[in-house]
């Protein structure tokens, strides 16, 4: 199914906007502001994906509100076309330079807006779908390491200033290689698609998941202290255990996997060093047995 993209319209003239709409109206989904400043206003509330944007509005004009925007969180990369009667070298540069992504003149001349807002929103499809393609894991949907690895890393830097409890996990499942060699490598990747599901759902908004190996993944749980990171590990443990694949010819296949957690802190050197703490307890859980959530913390593992 294809999504329907959202249009933020912005014009201090309401004949303006009423054209816009006109236009543009069964096609997008349409939002409109009546100056710079509701502009920044909604497009912080209700991030659209395109802003068409009027230059010469009083108070704050269309170069001012992209200015603004463009240096915001939020608004950074959000697709702005200048929509303007001022069609001089020196306006289009300066929009340019400000990052617009392109510019459409008055008066409006339907065909015309319809084709550029077509061209910049199919470049933003193809963007999203790149980024998607660049961070996440295409067998299991989650982070690929790399994505995890950069997420993970800024979670760190912001615990360098502003401390807090955050767990990190290692999660590996228990041999493998062994459901690969009597399965086949189509069953053992079900295995991996249903592992990421049901951690996937026993997690919340802000955990960061990722697929770091082969079968190893990777947790960060922001705001956890050490006794609910085991507690986190110890329920996505026992609901692996619970869960099944289904196999075409026999009894449903269970499998477990092994966790290994410890605490991410700001005094950690790099990330790099409480992976690998997270990793030495995912080792003892191995050597352990399996199937069981082992911890190591960071005044443990200097000694
Ligand atoms: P342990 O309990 O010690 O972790 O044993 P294990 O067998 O799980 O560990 P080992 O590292 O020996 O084997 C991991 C296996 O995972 C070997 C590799 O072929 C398999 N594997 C890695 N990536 C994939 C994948 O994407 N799909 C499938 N089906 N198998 C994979
Ligand atoms: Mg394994
Ligand atoms: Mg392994």
């Amino acid at each position: 199914m294809q999504q329907t993209f959202s249009i933020l319209l912005v014009d201090d003239l309401p004949t303006n906007l009423y054209t816009l709409s006109q236009i543009l109206s069964g096609t997008y989904d349409l939002r409109i502001a009546t100056s710079g400043l509701d502009a920044l206003r909604i497009a912080e509330a209700q991030a659209p994906d395109l802003i068409l944007l009027d230059i010469m509005m009083p108070q704050m004009d269309g170069f001012e509100t992209l200015l603004r925007l463009r240096h915001t969180e939020w608004g950074r990369e959000i697709p702005v076309i200048l929509v303007t009667a001022d069609d001089r070298m020196e306006s289009q540069v300066k929009g340019l330079e400000l990052g617009a992504e392109d510019f459409i003149a008055k008066p409006i001349l339907a065909p015309v807006l319809k084709a550029r807002v077509h061209n910049v929103l199919e470049r933003l499809r193809l963007h999203r779908e790149l980024v998607r393609l660049a961070t996440t894991d295409e067998l299991t949907g989650v982070m690929n390491r790399r994505q995890f690895y950069a997420r993970a890393e800024s979670h760190w830097h912001l615990l360098q200033r502003y401390p807090a409890p955050c767990g990190l996990l290692m999660v590996d499942l228990d041999k493998f290689k062994s459901i690969n060699d009597s399965y086949g490598h189509a069953v053992g990747d079900e295995v991996l698609k249903a592992f990421a599901a049901v951690i996937r759902q026993g997690l919340r908004e802000h955990d960061l998941f990722g697929r770091v190996g082969g079968e190893e993944f990777a947790l960060l749980l922001p705001q956890t202290g050490v006794q609910a990171c085991v507690d986190v590990a110890e329920r996505l443990r026992l609901a692996l255990a619970a869960c099944a694949v289904q196999v075409d010819s026999g009894a449903p296949l269970h499998f477990t996997a092994s966790f290994g957690c410890t605490q991410l802190r700001g005094e950690d050197n790099c990330l790099d060093a409480a992976m690998s703490r997270a990793d030495k307890a995912l080792y003892c859980a191995k050597t352990g047995g399996r199937n069981q959530t082992q911890l190591l913390l960071p005044e443990d593992a200097s000694a």
